[in-house]
């Protein structure tokens, strides 16, 4: 079963994939936990290259390219081998985040992407997609304090200092795209405890067949 989460930062994506690697493992599943970009070791390469380079040097179809590459070589040499030797992938954003930080939030052509993803997926589709969904002003918040718990800037800060139009178009670009693919994902309110969060994630993961 090959499961994936979205959303804007400070949804709680990381808490969740964590309790939902606790879920299954309580199951007797075995669970291998990913991410992008960087799930892969050239993938890791582009991470640093993505979360590092300038916005204002680097060209919208640059990037596309870049989080594509990354996608085909975690595609390739990780996420397909795991769910062949019989795990659960959990995968912290995938080809849903290209559409909609791509599309909705650079304004590049969704048709495009939805064909180019094709590519980079090769025929491998999540059987479930979770949508953390959370006002951005409460999302940023959390995000903030976060770093500031772990002591540390986050390495993603060019990220956090778009302006909060950009996380609400992202914000909006998820609802609209959850609602074009309405049997694969899932949209849950993120706004209440992390263990509110995790019953409705739970339930639709039951729903799915996931035990
Ligand atoms: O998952 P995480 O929050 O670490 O992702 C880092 C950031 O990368 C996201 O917040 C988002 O702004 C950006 N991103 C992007 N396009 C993607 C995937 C991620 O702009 N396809």
């Amino acid at each position: 079963m090959f499961i994936t989460f979205e959303g804007i930062e400070g949804t709680g994506k990381s808490t969740q994939i964590a309790r939902v690697r606790d879920y299954f493992e309580s199951q007797g599943r075995e669970v291998f936990l990913t991410l992008e970009p960087g799930g892969s070791r050239i993938g890791r390469e582009l991470r640093k290259m993505l979360l590092h380079v300038d916005n204002r040097e680097i060209t919208p179809i640059t990037e596309l390219f870049l989080y594509l590459a990354d996608r085909a070589q975690h595609v390739g040499q990780v996420i397909r081998p795991e769910l062949e030797a019989g795990k659960v992938v959990l995968c912290d954003r995938f080809a849903d985040s290209t559409i909609v930080y791509q599309g909705y939030g650079r304004g590049l052509d969704t048709a495009m992407l939805r064909e180019l993803n094709e590519v980079a997926v090769d025929g491998l589709w999540p059987d479930l997609t979770i949508v953390l969904d959370i006002d951005p002003e409460i999302g940023l918040k959390r995000a903030t304090l976060r770093n500031i718990e772990d002591g540390k800037a986050k390495e993603e800060g060019r990220f956090e200092a778009e302006h909060i139009s950009f996380h609400n178009k992202i914000r909006e670009g998820y609802l609209t795209w959850a609602a074009f693919n309405r049997e694969r994902m899932k949209v849950i309110d993120a706004s209440s405890t992390p263990d509110g969060v995790f019953e409705q994630v739970r339930a639709v993961i039951q729903a799915f067949g996931g035990d």
